[in-house]
């Protein structure tokens, strides 16, 4: 069944309050990318077009239940009035009286961002007299934070629960391209898997086993399926504990008839601050050496498969790219998802950016918004921000 859109509602001279995930990164102040901040503007640019008083919120960093200056919400105004070409009004709480009266005084299609929700403790507590409070201003509640979806707070959970709730339209995007993943990828389907450990990815390893027809292994957690194999890895971050469990990953792919490729050659050092690694064959390393990197053979490799797929999931980085030095794996493997002719998604955050650093993102089908929570969507988890959110009507069935 699909889920309730706000393109379903009558939003004109409503008050909405709109849950989006503004939490974009900020150093001294200043917004060092707005990519969440303009992944928002379709669902509020829609309410204001249509007439709705728009509340928005959000949360921003870690502040942990207490208001801090550097994660006040007014740069984010800022910009996203900017992008909005509208203003956007400001209160400096996340309820109360202020809040109130500001809500009062807006007018048919205008916005008002309130407060940092993560000032409030009751937020990720899931308080239900923090929903209450923000539900006491509106009519209608809209979630389009994808990247809070896999947390039930007191904004998304909590909220849903009480008003007439809705999802946004980045949701649907999310929503349609996570799911064509699983329940319908024009095949061949290859999913490459990196990042540091296979402990964060075993479900999604799992969940993915039966629905894909490759994988391509990269990044640290290579190194654990190498040390199941028997291969010598040196000093190499390896999760020894999970031998048996990527050995049945293993065994499980071959049952199924899933291909999986492992790296053939590496780049090694014995600092993963080194100016320069070196390339090794997988069986020359040294004791004292650790795989920071897939080798060139490997990468090409890997592209060359990836060339001849239709439908693409890269999720982690192959080596450690925020070292130069150990960035040509995952250089590589972007450029190649980049000019495969399939249906391309990226998802996680240090994927993510590794593909915006080389300009490439706007090749990409869909770069999801949501770290963790396209990490859950694709282990086959219910997220909670999305199964608060009641299903549409059936449509009528005329006689
Ligand atoms: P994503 O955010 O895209 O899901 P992860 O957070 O799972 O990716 O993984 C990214 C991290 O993995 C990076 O910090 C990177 O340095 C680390 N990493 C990748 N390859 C290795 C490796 N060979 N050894 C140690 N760490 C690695
Ligand atoms: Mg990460």
């Amino acid at each position: 069944m699909a889920k309730r859109f706000i393109t379903e509602a009558d939003v004109s001279g409503k008050r909405v309050l709109c849950r989006v995930d503004l939490n974009v990164p900020l150093k001294g102040g200043v917004i060092e990318d707005d990519t969440r901040i303009r992944s928002a503007l379709d669902t509020i640019r829609w309410l204001l077009d249509h007439g709705a008083r728009v509340i928005i919120c959000s949360h921003l960093g870690r502040p942990k239940g207490a208001p801090r200056d550097d994660l006040r919400m007014a740069p984010i105004a800022a910009r996203l009035s900017e992008l909005l070409g509208r203003e956007v009004q400001t209160v400096d709480q996340v309820t109360g009286a202020t809040v109130t009266i500001a809500v009062d005084h807006l007018n048919d299609g205008e916005a008002l961002l309130l407060e940092n929700l993560r000032f409030d403790p009751r937020e990720e507590a899931n308080d239900d007299s923090l929903a209450q409070e923000l539900a006491s201003l509106a009519d209608l509640y809209v979630d389009d934070a994808f990247g809070a979806a896999h947390r039930a707070h007191a904004s998304t959970e909590g909220v849903a629960r009480i008003l007439p709730a809705y999802l946004g339209l980045l949701m649907r995007r999310e929503i349609e391209a996570l799911s064509t993943l699983l329940d319908h990828p024009d095949r061949p389907f290859a999913a490459i898997i990196g990042g540091a450990k296979v402990s964060d990815k075993l479900l999604v390893l799992d969940h993915l086993m039966s629905r894909v027809d490759l994988l391509l292994i990269g990044g640290g957690m290579a190194n654990t399926f190498l040390f199941a194999q028997g291969k010598r890895v040196g000093t190499s971050l390896v999760e020894r504990e999970l031998r048996d469990q990527a050995s049945a990953l293993l065994a499980h792919a071959k049952q199924r008839g899933v291909t999986v490729d492992l790296p053939t050659d590496v780049v090694v050092s014995d600092s993963i601050d080194a100016a320069s690694g070196v390339t090794r064959s997988l069986t020359d390393i040294a004791k004292t050496e650790s795989i920071f990197d897939i080798g060139p053979e490997t990468a090409a490799r890997y592209a060359r498969r990836i060339a001849s797929m239709k439908t693409i999931l890269w999720n982690g980085p192959l080596g450690v790219a925020e070292n130069p030095a150990f960035a040509n794996g995952t250089t590589t493997i972007a450029r190649a998802v980049a000019d495969a002719d399939a249906y391309t998604v990226i998802g996680g955050g240090d994927s993510v950016a590794a593909i915006q650093s080389l300009g490439l993102a706007g090749t990409i089908d869909h770069v999801s918004t949501g770290g963790g929570a396209s990490i859950e969507f694709l282990e086959g988890k219910p997220l909670p921000g999305i199964a608060a959110i009641p299903e549409a009507d059936p449509p009528e069935v005329k006689s």
